[in-house]
């Protein structure tokens, strides 16, 4: 799908992946990183420095040449991910739920640059949730969201009291803080009139997922680029589905996004995450197809080859018509 570069080290997609954004040809110019020393930067003191970091003025041609591939990549799947699922669409407006993780902060940045380059209105807000957590440096996160002009609201919801309470000691707290935190974007959603909500997820996300659930959970599933919620009232969107963890992590790093903390909710640590994502590296270190072929099975599955309830009672359907006919 990524043609030749245009004149400005863009890439340029044809009409056969535009088809829902209605035009033959759609152009997308590189994307600036020359702004990289310039952008927000959270330092050890929890301080979100705005001026040009020293001797960060002037990346090497060869990081920003990287730094663009890299961008451009991203953008690509963005974009191929939204023709195969229908995740942006004229009229769309978009709730982007931001963490101050590398991920949201991506996802924000490509949609930006997506929003800037489609032949079609969409509009999107970026939703944070404070959830009450100790030291959380919000100021962070809204200092950058303001620079960069965003349009954003932080929602103040101290579900980190409710999870200490409710969850036993020793236990993670992580499902019932997701749960939370889903519902809370579902109201928010419902208030500024969002009909999608956008997650960071990624594709080694979506495997991870995968894994977990077998090995877990017992059951076959992950996490759908596109979900809607079972009232049917919201669409849960993944437009990051087909980047994978290391080039966020790589393109995060190079735009400087101020990441915030992710320990604050006290060191909860998924450990069964941490250690299928430990599985998956040493696998893949064994063999490079492991992360692709893990993420191939995610859309090639054979039903017919499983063991879903209904199937095994049509299977045995056949026995019982006979029985009741001989013994009618
Ligand atoms: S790591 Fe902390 S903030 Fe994140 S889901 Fe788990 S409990 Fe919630």
């Amino acid at each position: 799908m990524l043609l030749p570069q245009s004149a400005d080290g863009g890439i340029t997609l044809r009409s056969s992946a535009l088809e829902p954004f209605g035009s033959a040809v759609l152009v997308l110019p590189a994307v600036p990183l020359s702004t990289v020393a310039s952008r927000p930067h959270l330092q050890e003191n929890g301080t979100l420095m705005t001026q040009a970091l020293p001797g960060a003025s002037t990346p090497s041609a060869a990081a920003r040449d990287d730094g663009q591939q890299l961008g451009r990549r991203l953008l690509g799947q963005l974009s191929q991910a939204s023709r195969d699922y229908g995740l942006i669409e004229p009229g769309d407006h978009v709730l982007v739920a931001i963490s101050g993780g590398k991920d949201s902060y991506t996802l924000l940045d490509l949609l930006r640059q997506l929003q800037a380059r489609v032949p079609f209105q969409f509009s999107f807000v970026a939703v944070n949730i404070d959830q009450g957590h100790p030291g959380y440096p919000l100021h962070v996160l809204r200092g950058y969201l303001e620079q960069e002009q965003y349009p954003f609201e932080i929602v103040q919801e101290d579900t980190y009291s409710v999870v200490k309470a409710k969850v036993p000691e020793g236990k993670t707290y992580c499902s019932l803080c997701s749960r939370l935190r889903r519902g809370i974007l579902y109201t928010t959603a419902r208030r500024l009139g969002c009909n999608k909500i956008a997650l960071g997820h990624h594709r080694d996300d979506m495997t991870e997922t995968l894994l977990m659930n077998l090995l877990y959970a017992g059951q076959i599933k992950a996490m759908p680029p596109r979900l809607v919620s079972d009232d049917g009232a919201h669409i849960v969107i993944r437009p990051l589905c087909y980047s994978a963890e290391e080039d966020i992590a790589r393109y995060a790093a190079l735009r400087a996004f101020p990441i915030l903390p992710c320990d604050l909710c006290g060191s909860q640590d998924n450990l069964k995450r941490q250690r299928v994502k430990q599985l998956i590296s040493e696998l893949h270190a064994e063999n490079p197809h492991v992360r692709g072929n893990l993420f191939a099975a995610l859309g090639n599955v054979r039903p017919s080859h499983l063991f879903p309830a209904r199937a095994r009672a049509e299977a045995t359907l056949p026995d019982r018509r006979l029985r009741v006919v001989s013994e009618s």
